[in-house]
């Protein structure tokens, strides 16, 4: 960090933020106000969006929290330029969406600065969009959203002729600017059939130090590249081990100590290093990491090739921890609709991001019928067509124990 533009040391203390972190770590009160920074803090770095003619931040704050309870980081947010906010109607039963309403309703002239994105999962028919865009909207307190995305696309068969009709009516109405999608699962399927109908804005993909250097991803990056598609990764800092705390993790912090990053920062850095990536988008749901995020965004300092080597060794040695959200090798093994990738995201975040309501909110988005089997099924055909060799049948039963 010592040849840093802005290292992380001297950011920390422009923007005060090692002093208030801890203080401002958990939620705001309701109306509480940010005070503003002694000096004008620095500005997160924009890269362009696809062909959209828009610039973002290159990190982009994740509302999956109760933001009504915590508008200081918006605040914050806002102050350091990270202009791109997403959020999802699913995310805290909308008290995502509705902070966000509360934070435009105090901070009218702030709406103009931002990236605004959410998403909708459910029904893909073109009633259920409109519900859910005038939803958001009216959560929002806005009436425009500027990105509007399908929640959790895995099969580039959703992406319809009627979706289409639907996003250029919802566009000439001036809802949305920009339709896309997000994608946790088969992404890189999902993207190389957005590069090819023609009509995807962005989306949001799973991406990170392990999927970015596989040949299929490359492929299909480089094919959204071409047809002008937005990208923003997502997942980039999740741990994923469900072997918490191995020897693989004790020495993969310790080797980024001492490069003087945190691991964490590291993993964004690691994504950030490919310009094809417009932003990471990142949970931050307190100052604290909001302030390491940023700072490790402002800082030039380029990863070394030992550091690359750390990550590399990491990735092998946990493999078998790390769901790569492959769904068409293990799903359709499996023959019977069982959504393996999104029991594996619940278990990611209750595991990786240590949020039991959220794994829980997840989990609960499984049809209840679906979920009852889960740990009655034979999962012996999907442990083998596996490539990171997951015990998906252990699993699969601790998701139903731990999360049902
Ligand atoms: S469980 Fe294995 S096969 Fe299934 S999506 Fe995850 S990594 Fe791929």
């Amino acid at each position: 960090m010592k040849e840093a533009n802005v290292s992380r040391r001297n950011f920390l203390k422009t923007v005060g933020v090692a002093g208030v972190g801890s203080a401002l770590a958990g939620n705001q009160a309701i109306g509480q106000t940010a005070a503003v920074p002694p000096t004008a803090p620095p500005s997160v770095p924009l890269r362009p969006f696809g062909k959209t003619g828009v610039k973002v931040s290159m990190l982009a704050l994740g509302g999956i929290f109760d933001i009504t309870l915590n508008q200081l980081v918006l605040q914050r947010a806002l102050d350091f330029g990270v202009t791109y906010w997403d959020t999802a109607t699913s995310y805290t039963n909308g008290n995502s969406e509705k902070g966000i309403g509360m934070y435009f309703e105090k901070n009218p002239e702030a709406r103009k600065k931002i990236f605004l994105v959410t998403k909708a999962g459910g029904s893909h028919a073109p009633e259920a969009l409109n519900k859910m865009v005038d939803l958001s909207l009216e959560r929002m307190k806005t009436d425009y959203i500027d990105m509007f995305f399908l929640h959790g696309v895995g099969d580039g068969a959703e992406l319809t002729d009627e979706v289409k009709a639907w996003a250029e009516k919802a566009k000439a109405a001036k809802k949305i600017r920009f339709v896309g999608f997000s994608s946790h699962g088969n992404m890189e399927r999902t993207l190389q059939a957005a590069a090819k109908v023609g009509w995807v804005d962005g989306l949001m993909l799973k991406y990170d130090f392990r999927l970015m250097h596989t040949d299929a991803m490359k492929a299909a990056v480089d094919a959204c590249e071409k047809a002008g598609i937005g990208l923003t990764a997502m997942k980039t800092q999740s741990k994923e081990s469900f072997n918490l705390e191995s020897e693989a993790d004790l020495k993969l912090g310790g080797h980024f100590v001492k490069s003087g990053f945190t691991e964490h920062q590291a993993r964004l850095k690691a994504v950030w290093e490919n310009p094809q990536i417009a932003a990471i988008c990142s949970q931050m749901g307190n100052v604290t990491i909001l302030a390491a995020n940023v700072a490790a965004a402002l800082d030039k300092t380029k990863l070394t090739s030992a550091d690359h080597a750390a990550l590399r060794l990491y990735a092998q040695e946990t493999c078998s921890g790390y769901c790569a959200g492959c769904a068409h090798l293990c799903e359709s093994a499996l023959g019977r609709g069982v959504p393996v990738v999104d029991v594996m995201r619940s278990l990611m975040y209750y595991h990786g991001y240590d949020d039991v309501r959220l794994a829980r909110e997840t989990f609960a988005g499984i049809p209840e019928n679906v979920r009852r089997q889960l740990a009655t099924l034979d999962y012996s055909a999907a442990e083998r067509v596996c490539p990171n060799g997951l015990p998906i049948s252990r699993l699969m039963r601790q998701a139903g124990k731990v999360l049902g």
